[in-house]
């Protein structure tokens, strides 16, 4: 039984953190002025006076992963992604993201949320998928402003160059898995040394990937305008860069279990204990997908 004046209960006041100084050591690894301009990164419900001592790591602020982090008993929950980019006038239960507000506020459970701050900085969204794919001499693909190793994206070299093929395997294996897999576009015998990477959409980042003169560029979200263009240029010259579409999802769930070591190592450096688990959920919005396997080529019109 715990007395709740009793002295362990005033030592778990000193081990664990406040949501207020888990907020300065995230500041410490993903700074919030390395944000974009747009975005709403930092705290989103909670009271800086409140203990935290389990935090609950996603991509998506979604109600499942909301009950799940409930469910687990978190204090905190970070996620990647926002649950607000735009202004609302209300945060009612009957609204999808008042309700995601409802089931934390009322379980006592704190949002943050680190997005282009932990995309743009060392050991952020892309450095990490740009470690887990092997590769070395890694630099940002568009730096931040000042700084040589912070910004959107990152571009490296593979230690041994590899077939185009064999390197959409090594991404596809890297990706926890989902209904959309893995879309390439390129020579499948094309070898790949150089390699661009933007975790997320990164389609707006093609004249940086030429500039750098990458064989590929992995991202996610790319749509048919700006892949067909920049296949196009590329077969100008060269025919690089080939392309690697992954799963949005996927590409930034590689970060939450490095994000959480760091920020629990930043913590112990403070004298402070947190327990924290990464949400096995897949919010990837897709589900499932219908393929002609190797037919996509085969376009056959009849006439009567
Ligand atoms: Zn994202």
């Amino acid at each position: 039984m715990v007395d709740m004046a009793s002295p362990q209960d005033s030592s778990l006041t000193r081990i664990h953190p406040t949501l207020s100084q888990v907020l300065g050591a995230m500041e410490s690894l993903w700074p919030l002025s390395l944000q974009a301009g747009w975005d709403a990164s930092g705290v989103v419900a909670g009271r800086p006076e409140q203990l935290i001592q389990r935090i609950h790591w996603a991509v998506d602020p979604v109600q499942a992963v909301a009950d799940e982090a409930v469910s687990y008993g978190a204090d905190l929950l970070i996620t990647h992604h926002p649950l607000f980019l735009k202004p609302v006038t209300s945060i009612a239960a009957t609204t999808f993201k008042g309700k995601v507000v409802h089931t934390l506020v009322e379980n006592s459970c704190a949002l943050i949320t680190a997005h282009t701050n932990a995309d743009s900085a060392v050991g952020g969204v892309s450095d990490v998928l740009a470690e887990i794919l092997g590769l070395e001499d890694i630099v940002p693909l568009a730096p931040a402003d000042g700084s040589a190793e912070e910004g959107i994206g990152r571009v490296g070299t593979l230690q041994h160059a590899l077939r185009l093929e064999d390197f959409a395997a090594r991404v596809y294996s890297a990706m926890p898995a989902v209904a959309g897999g893995v879309r390439v576009a390129g020579d499948s015998n094309g070898i790949v040394s150089k390699v661009a990477i933007t975790g997320g959409a990164g389609d707006s980042l093609f004249d940086a990937v030429r500039e750098h003169e990458a064989d590929v560029y992995i991202t996610a979200d790319l749509r048919h305008h700006p892949a067909s263009e920049a296949r196009e240029q590329a077969m100008l010259s060269g025919d690089r860069p080939y392309l690697i579409d992954v799963s949005h999802f996927a590409s930034e769930w590689l970060w939450l279990p490095t994000g959480a070591k760091a920020l629990e190592r930043a913590l112990a450096d403070e004298g402070y204990t947190v327990t924290t688990a990464v949400s096995a959920l897949n919010t990837d919005p897709w589900d499932f997908i219908l393929t002609s396997g190797d037919d996509t080529k085969t376009i056959t019109s009849e006439t009567e």
